[in-house]
């Protein structure tokens, strides 16, 4: 029988602190402003200058190692590493090393099941970023952008843990949100704001002992991490069937090429020459500021999906579809059904029109259509279509003016004279002219295919501008045809 092979991954994630400044100095983190507009002595690495602990990022730090079970270590320790790079003006990145700030959690899938431990939590330095590519000598020089050097990060460890491409990418997607609904990280991939390294081996299924790993650099996108993962385990099982070894090196995964290549050979920890930072003190954190911390830490999306399903029946499909437009539609939708709508009602709204309007808008979409529909507004747009007042496709009108003008619904129904029309003297009129302008649809219902009364609800919809009440109209036309 033919070897069979098990993929083993563990993921090291850098993400960056959403502090208003960098970790050791007062310089701003803003993205996106011109080259080296953000610099100073202490991120710059000039000689002689003293870096100063960011507090904000320790703070962050410590949300994010809670939010993952991790212990938090009250004393932790700053590390040099050291590494020659054009974009570390120090030749050395500071980071924690020996002692971490947090060690030993775990997070769970919710997808597979899968238990992932974390191994540690570390604070560290973002380095420069050099550029090779969009000047006018690129094909004779880089270069560096000090912007980003000194903007912290925390590095994210976890244990060798999943067990499949599909298990890290869950595992990716899980802990992004949990950071971003922390406030800890903007989840912006692109822009490099988290950042996903993942160490890959195989063994044959039974054996015990860890097979030798590749990590595999540049994966800024769930897909593509997905796939170098998926490539990484299937070019290890071939080179190991073939009879040959793999060698212990980062790769690096070419999107254009769809394949991951050789980078560098590993580095080991003592290439680094770590040592204890002798600028900085111990860091030391109180037990009343963690718990000053734990107190403030918000609901974890994986109670509010429980919470979601318990307190209002929501199935799970729309429970992953309301979780995942916008973390603040939850809000919304809970402050809908508090204005007295039926959750299975208030869903549908929030999953439907809401989310059709969102589509088609810019940037913080969920905080403007909130402000001009506020939650209440929207349960009285519900009320007016429960009562009859105004019809369902009126209502998606009504709605989607509210969205764009922030009227109340029952201003616009007033204004724009939509109430439905449900009285028989309004509508037979317009039922009888429908009839003598569609002979056959007539016919053909009297013949038996009743699907024919549908046809003519509609027209007698368009003539009313969908204003009609539509079973009253079914019925009228019913009677009238039927004599
Ligand atoms: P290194 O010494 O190369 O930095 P570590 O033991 O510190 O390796 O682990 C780094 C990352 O690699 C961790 O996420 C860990 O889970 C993962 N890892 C370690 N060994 C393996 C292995 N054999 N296969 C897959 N992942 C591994
Ligand atoms: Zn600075
Ligand atoms: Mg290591």
């Amino acid at each position: 029988m033919p070897t069979e092979f098990e993929p083993i991954i563990g993921l090291e994630i850098h993400a960056q602190l959403l502090t208003r400044t960098k970790i050791f100095c007062g310089c701003s983190t803003k993205f996106g402003t011109p080259p080296n507009t953000h610099g100073c002595p202490v991120c710059l690495g000039l000689p002689g200058a003293l870096p100063v602990l960011n507090r904000s990022a320790v703070e962050l730090g410590i949300r994010a190692a809670m939010a993952l079970d991790c212990q938090i270590e009250l004393e932790s320790v700053f590390a040099r590493k050291n590494y020659f790079y054009p974009d570390l003006p120090k030749g050395y990145q500071i980071s924690q090393y020996e002692l971490p700030l947090a060690t030993g959690g775990h997070l769970s899938l919710h997808e597979s099941g899968t238990d992932v431990g974390i191994t540690r939590i570390h604070l560290e330095e973002d380095a420069g970023k050099s550029l090779h590519e969009g000047f006018p000598d690129s094909d004779l020089k880089s270069h560096v952008d000090f912007n980003r050097s000194g903007v912290p990060l925390i590095e994210v460890v976890t244990e060798p843990d999943m067990r499949s491409a599909t298990d890290a990418k869950s595992f990716f997607m899980t802990l992004r949100e949990i950071l971003v609904s922390l406030a800890v990280n903007n989840g912006n991939m692109e822009e490099g704001s988290l950042r996903c390294d993942a160490n890959v081996s195989v063994r044959p299924v039974g054996q015990l002992a860890l097979g030798v790993k590749t990590e595999v650099k540049n994966l800024n996108s769930f897909r593509f991490l997905e796939r170098a993962i998926e490539h990484e385990i299937n070019r290890q099982i071939e080179v190991l069937k073939s009879g040959g070894q793999i060698t212990q090196e980062t790769r690096l995964w070419d999107t254009s090429a769809d394949r991951t290549l050789v980078m560098r050979s590993k580095e080991e920890a003592h290439d680094y020459r770590y040592f204890p930072e002798p600028d900085l003190p111990l860091l030391r954190i109180s037990e009343d500021w963690v718990n000053e911390v734990r107190r403030s830490l918000p609901e974890l999306p994986s109670a509010t999906r429980v919470r979601l399903v318990e307190n209002y029946g929501l199935t799970a499909e729309q429970v992953e579809q309301l979780t995942r437009v916008k973390p603040s539609l939850v809000t919304y939708f809970e402050e809908v059904v508090k204005a007295d709508v039926s959750p299975k009602i208030a869903i549908n709204w929030c999953l439907g029109e809401l989310t059709r309007n969102l589509n088609g808008r810019q940037v913080d979409k969920v905080k403007v259509i909130s402000q001009r529909v506020p939650p209440v507004a929207l349960a009285k747009l519900i009320k007016l279509l429960d009562s009859g007042t105004i019809s369902g496709t009126i209502a998606k009108e009504v709605f989607e003016k509210m969205c764009g003008t922030g009227e109340s619904a029952e201003m616009i129904v007033e204004r724009d004279g939509l109430a439905q029309i449900d009285s028989v003297e309004m509508l037979s009129d317009t039922v009888n002219e429908i009839l003598t302008q569609h002979h056959d649809a007539v016919s053909q219902y009297r013949s038996g295919k009743s699907g024919a009364i549908g046809f003519l609800v509609g027209q007698v919809m368009k003539a009313t501008r969908g204003k009609a009440n539509p079973k009253l109209v079914n019925e009228l036309l019913r009677k009238a045809i039927e004599g």
